[in-house]
């Protein structure tokens, strides 16, 4: 089973030679000047913010090539094609970060709109990602999470049109039969999320699952939130839409518990976190006529756990159990596990390089960690340019 999900030829037969070999740049960069590539990412953020052309075209021929689908929604079917010829479906990532003005908020709303009327016309994309905070105020949702609204006409009138806009998108999705996944941020805007989205999936998810909530396995609250979720919703006959992850915001979680002296809420090693996701992914597999989930990782290890129960309860085509990956990593998981009948799916971020740039420079910051996530990719990357220049020999 082990070689299955690292089998190299599968991996990036979707990938030209020119392409492979962009990608083993960008990640020896990052893997052997890991300082000089955060470094440039800072100064490449306001180069550009301020529209410096060559930034703009320097950061679109490297980084943004091998991690984002394309500039705007038209831009990204080519990719999108070439996912779905190799079975492996796309999750559309419209590169919004947290917005601050009810125009931004507006206009971003049309720009989901806009990707579900997409994404209803083309069959290798069944669901689009979005986070609240692209459509609503970060302390509105703080101020909600926590219980400390003033409930001004101000703030209400602005909580209203926030539960507006989030439901005309999942109306639009429902009709388009197109589902959402809504991202987890940090934890103390969860509180307002989760009233938001459960709402929205006792509407749309009677008969399956339209809209999907984010767990974040990292925080020791969430096993009993999945389930807590999990047994309200089955009790009104209503599928729960998971996505599970482990975390991106571990840092900023710990800084805030450490300023306002409460208990770190992240699991206080990364095994108790593995551990808390397996257990997850385990408890969504059992109970898989109640819930559809994701399982969303770049690790090898919760990737095989779930094949392992899939092949052995024979459930490959089980509509409610999915796999998903960043568009640019881990192309080992997702294409050796679309080859065996999975369900699986990359995230594919689009949008102008001003508005991704945020998203690249995570992927920069993750990939240079001690995750030692970059020299993966790179090695993998090697092996099959050596493999296909043996072959042309
Ligand atoms: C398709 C997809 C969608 C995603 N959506 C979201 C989202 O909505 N919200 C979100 O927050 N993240 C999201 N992520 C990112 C995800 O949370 C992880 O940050 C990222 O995928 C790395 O974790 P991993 O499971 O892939 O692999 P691994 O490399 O095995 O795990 C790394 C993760 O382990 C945890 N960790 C590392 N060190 C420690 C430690 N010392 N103690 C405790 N925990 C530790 C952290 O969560 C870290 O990110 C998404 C990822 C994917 C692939």
């Amino acid at each position: 089973m082990q070689e299955l999900l690292t089998n190299t030829k599968t991996a990036f037969k979707y990938k030209s030679t020119s392409d492979l070999k962009l990608a083993k740049w960008i990640y020896g960069l990052m893997h052997q000047y890991p300082d000089l590539v955060l470094g440039l990412s800072k100064v490449g953020m306001t180069a550009v913010e301020w529209r410096l052309p060559f930034a703009g075209h320097i950061v679109y021929n490297t980084f943004y090539k091998v991690f984002c689908g394309g500039k705007d929604l038209e831009d990204c079917i080519p990719v999108i094609n070439n996912l779905h010829e190799h079975s492996v479906l796309t999750v559309l990532d419209y590169g919004a970060e947290a917005k601050d003005t009810e125009k931004e908020y507006e206009a971003v709303t049309q720009e989901f709109l806009k990707a579900i009327r997409f994404a209803g016309k083309h069959k290798g994309v069944p669901i689009i990602s979005l986070k609240i905070t692209a459509l609503a105020d970060f302390d509105l949702l703080e101020a909600y999470s926590n219980g400390s609204t003033s409930k001004s006409n101000h703030q209400v009138d602005a909580w209203n049109r926030v539960k507006e806009r989030f439901e005309l998108i999942c109306k639009s999705a429902y009709k388009a039969d197109v589902s959402i996944f809504v991202d987890a941020e940090e934890s103390w805007l969860q509180g307002a999320i989760d009233s938001l989205v459960l709402a929205m999936m006792k509407k749309y998810n009677t008969k399956k699952a339209v809209i999907y909530n984010t767990y974040q396995m990292y925080l020791k609250s969430s096993m009993n939130r999945l389930q807590k979720h999990h047994h309200e919703l089955s009790g009104l006959g209503i599928i729960l839409g998971a996505k599970n992850v482990r975390g991106a915001y571990m840092e900023k979680e710990s800084a805030r518990a450490k300023k306002f002296g409460y208990e770190d809420p992240v699991h206080t090693s990364k095994t108790g976190t593995d551990n808390a996701y397996n257990k997850s992914i385990g408890y969504c597999f059992e109970n898989r006529e109640e819930i559809a989930f994701c399982c969303a990782t770049h690790n090898r290890e919760s990737c095989i756990l779930l094949l392992e129960l899939v092949k052995q309860h024979g459930v490959e085509n089980h509509p409610n159990v999915m796999f998903c990956q960043l568009y640019g990593m881990s192309d080992n998981l997702t294409f050796n596990l679309a080859a065996q009948g999975l369900k699986s799916m990359k995230y594919l971020p689009y949008g102008s390089v001003e508005n991704t740039f945020p998203y690249l420079v995570r992927r920069a910051q993750e990939n240079t960690s001690v995750t030692n996530d970059a020299s993966r990719e790179y090695l993998m990357i090697s092996k099959e340019l050596d493999r296909r220049e043996k072959a042309e020999k």
